[in-house]
């Protein structure tokens, strides 16, 4: 099933459960934050057997294009590990949701993770456009007007008294990532068939920009 390493195209689907893919993002942030990355396959060798027996990504990542946000930066990952999607906001729109299921179906991909992220630029600009007329460009207007919904549900939480030391923003923040996951398994049959038959996990989190953390929210 390995080949120095490598799962090859034999390995059966599902051979990682969503809940070893998890462990493994755990660990790989672990490894970030402590600043002790793990050894990584030399480059030509990992990079001529994930040719010869294709690629094999554990996790799907959606993720913010936030520069302090990379995946495969802040999981320790490796070379062929992270499936990345990456959009201001962290959001996905038709062509994204394909991209996740191709993952999801053709490269049996386990777990699929929404990252979002504390002070996220995009989720400000919404809470800001939602309290005055922004002149935005179009791009930047349905980028806001997707994350709308977000900051309204947030306002709402507030004043009915959530946390007050939480900020609108990070509250807007948590919602959005809640709002990516339950339209991914909303919008996507094949998503939702695949968490149905315990296939794949939809799951959500959020990095913590100056501890460097990953925590998946809604631990059961
Ligand atoms: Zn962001």
């Amino acid at each position: 099933m390995k080949n120095n390493g490598v799962p090859d195209q034999d390995s059966p689907p599902g051979a990682v459960t969503p809940l070893e893919a998890k462990a493994r993002l755990v660990e790989g942030n672990r490894r970030f934050m402590a600043g002790t990355p793990g050894s990584k396959e030399p480059g030509a060798e990992k990079r001529r057997a994930l040719l010869q027996h294709g690629q094999n990504p554990f996790a799907v990542i959606v993720g913010c294009s936030d520069s302090r946000v990379p995946p495969e930066l802040i999981f320790d990952g490796d070379l062929g590990d992270l499936f990345v999607l990456r959009s201001a906001g962290n959001l996905v729109d038709a062509i994204a949701l394909g991209s996740i299921e191709y993952a999801v179906e053709h490269l049996d991909v386990p777990l699929v993770v929404v990252l979002g992220h504390e002070s996220c630029g995009a989720v400000k600009a919404a809470v800001l456009a939602h309290k005055a007329t922004l002149r935005l460009s179009p791009g930047m207007q349905a980028m806001v007007e997707k994350i709308r919904p977000a900051v309204e549900k947030a306002l709402r939480k507030a004043k009915a008294g959530a946390d007050r030391s939480y900020s609108l923003v990070e509250l807007s923040v948590d919602e959005n990532i809640r709002a990516v996951k339950d339209e991914l398994v909303s919008c996507s049959s094949l998503l939702a068939e695949g968490v149905q038959a315990g296939r794949v996990e939809v799951v959500e989190a959020k990095y913590y920009l100056g501890s460097g953390e990953v925590v998946f929210l809604n631990e059961s």
